[in-house]
């Protein structure tokens, strides 16, 4: 293999959150820094949280400084900050109702950010979890009444989960994990939370702040349909997502399964098991990037892949 086709393998960053929990050490074998960890980026050249490369050439550089400096690795995009953001997240309590701008008002409002468009693998969760997707108010009146009365979570939509489902959130919707569930989340690099409601919860004596205009301002209104998916652990690669903003695969190896990797970059997660990736030892937990033109990605072993590009 090519040097400059090495693939990339990042040190995650870990962010503490009040409804995190210690599954990222316990069912990931990270080192985080406490008990109340909610998520995990894998993959990130956001200023929250930039990773690290560990091997290779570009050892010790970040996500940020290659995007900047090394473009030819991420091929045809044309974005002018790296476009995405891998977590994995471990919600040991219920999050917040919430909600993401899009790239419109994220540039207008947010110092010219990227909106949010996200997605959730579900990893694993308890018997009969519900997400929280959309809400039920039929206009934009009665959505701001509900948001104004602090009782917008009596119209919530939720949508029953299990291990292996997809589900899609475009900005706009209403949306929370909850509690005792961990997903994958490819999304775009972007962090912008507009909370509506958080269950009136103290922490340190304190509510969190809300961000209601921001909510008036962005929730879709009616909600759009959103449906849940399902992939089985199916050799191969299964398309889950197809949007403006990326794609994303599931990618099941019980066999060897080869990923051309071409004009853009690709990055990969591993959810389950080990193996490798052209020759290199691969094992829950890692992300790692393949550059533009890497050709192929040869996965070998026994595990499962998030995988994603950018558009
Ligand atoms: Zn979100």
């Amino acid at each position: 293999m090519e040097k400059e086709n090495e693939l990339l393998f990042f040190e995650p960053v870990f962010v503490e959150r009040i409804w995190g929990g210690k599954k990222l050490r316990d069912c990931f074998n990270y080192d985080i820094p406490s008990d109340h960890v909610g998520e995990c980026w894998g993959i990130s050249a956001h200023e929250n949280g930039d990773c690290v490369v560990k091997n290779g050439e570009f050892k010790g550089k970040t996500l940020s400084y290659l995007y900047e400096n090394e473009r030819k690795l991420f091929g045809n995009v044309t974005s002018k900050v790296f476009p995405l953001l891998i977590k994995v997240i471990d919600t040991k309590e219920d999050c917040s109702i919430q909600v993401h701008p899009d790239d419109a008002y994220a540039k207008e409002h947010e110092n010219g950010s990227l909106g949010k468009m996200e997605c959730w693998y579900i990893l694993d969760c308890e018997k009969d979890s519900k997400l929280i997707v959309g809400h039920k108010a039929k206009t934009k009146e009665e959505l701001c009444k509900l948001i104004d009365e602090g009782k917008l979570h009596e119209l919530l939509r939720e949508v029953p989960v299990k291990k292996g489902d997809f589900v899609q959130v475009d900005p706009g919707t209403v949306h929370a994990i909850t509690g005792g569930v961990m997903v994958l989340e490819t999304q775009q690099s972007s962090d912008i939370t507009y909370r509506v409601y958080d269950y009136d919860r103290l922490f340190n004596g304190k509510k969190r702040s809300l961000h209601l205009k921001e909510c008036k301002d962005v929730i879709t209104v009616p909600s759009d349909d959103v449906s849940v998916k399902h992939f089985d652990d199916v050799c191969g690669a299964q398309r889950m997502i197809d949007c403006s903003k990326y794609s994303v695969d599931k990618v099941t190896v019980k066999e060897d399964v080869d990923i051309k990797v071409t004009d853009s970059f690709r990055l990969f997660s591993c959810v389950e098991g080990e193996g490798s990736a052209n020759g290199v030892k691969v094992k829950k937990g890692d992300h790692f990037m393949a550059p533009a033109n890497t050709g192929s990605v040869i996965l070998k072993g026994d595990m499962i892949l998030i995988t994603s590009t950018a558009k």
